[in-house]
């Protein structure tokens, strides 16, 4: 993997919403492609901005176990998890556990989370993962990706969901925001969520998994958005060999920044 990048000196920025830094420029065309060294230290340099812009960096799913986390991250798909949010409290109280859910009336489930999208799948999805936790693992959600994957419609995006954030087990979740982002700051040039989860993996301390995916997921929801990113803004634009593909004035690039409660 080589990626072209001018080496400036990053300055954090810990705002959200304001941003002093300079306006940068792409690296020259022809200049030579930057060394596994260089990449590593570029890659790590991001993480350690965005983690001083996003300190509060977290798993925006509400959950209290495994089980509702496994569920919440499935309902989340082509929707926000605020959106999920909003349905969960009642899906879980009404079926505390995974063998309330199995055996649920799938029209009950279907009226809960229908405000999530796709509520027919989904429906099918939630109460086929049941089924299967009661049927092979007596009920509780398995702490091995191993395991999680073998649940019906679990890939490694949700195990890693599930490990990082309820079993405290390192884990990079390659959602769509992290795909774009990985290819827009240079850290992977594959499109396979499971190559670029790889080339993320081999960059970084197993230690930092579970946070680097939280803090790529919060910079692409509140600013490196995928129409829009908003570049004039952005921590990281120094680091970034995408730089101005979104406006780099920054008070044009202001006005695209997203908070928390509309991301
Ligand atoms: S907002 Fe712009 S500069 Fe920042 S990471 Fe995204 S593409 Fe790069």
């Amino acid at each position: 993997m080589t990626t072209r990048t001018r080496t400036a000196t990053p300055t954090s920025d810990r705002s959200e919403t304001t941003s002093t830094r300079p306006r940068r420029s792409r690296r020259a065309p022809g200049s030579k492609p930057e060394s596994r060294l260089a990449l590593v230290r570029r890659a790590r340099r991001i993480n350690r901005i965005l983690a001083e812009t996003y300190p509060d960096a977290h798993c925006e799913l509400d959950f209290e176990n495994p089980y509702q986390l496994l569920i919440a991250t499935i309902l989340s798909a082509q929707t926000t998890d605020k959106r999920v949010n909003m349905v969960t409290p009642r899906l879980f109280g009404t079926y505390p556990e995974p063998a309330d859910l199995a055996a649920a009336d799938p029209s009950d489930v279907e009226s809960i989370i229908a405000s999530t999208g796709f509520f027919r799948a989904k429906t099918k999805a939630i109460i086929g993962v049941a089924k299967a936790l009661c049927e092979r693992f007596d009920g509780k959600v398995p702490n091995r990706m191993e395991d999680l994957v073998t649940l019906p419609g679990v890939g490694r995006k949700t195990a890693n969901v599930v490990l990082g954030n309820a079993f405290d087990t390192p884990g990079i979740t390659v959602d769509t925001h992290v795909q774009r982002l990985s290819r827009r700051l240079g850290l992977s040039t594959n499109t396979d969520p499971d190559k670029i989860e790889a080339d993320l993996a081999a960059l970084f301390p197993k230690s930092e998994w579970t946070m680097l995916s939280h803090r790529l997921i919060w910079h692409g929801r509140r600013r490196c958005h995928a129409r829009k990113p908003a570049c004039g803004v952005c921590p990281v634009a120094a680091l970034c060999p995408s730089y101005g593909e979104g406006p780099t004035d920054p008070a044009v690039a202001s006005k695209l920044l997203r908070s928390a409660s509309t991301a």
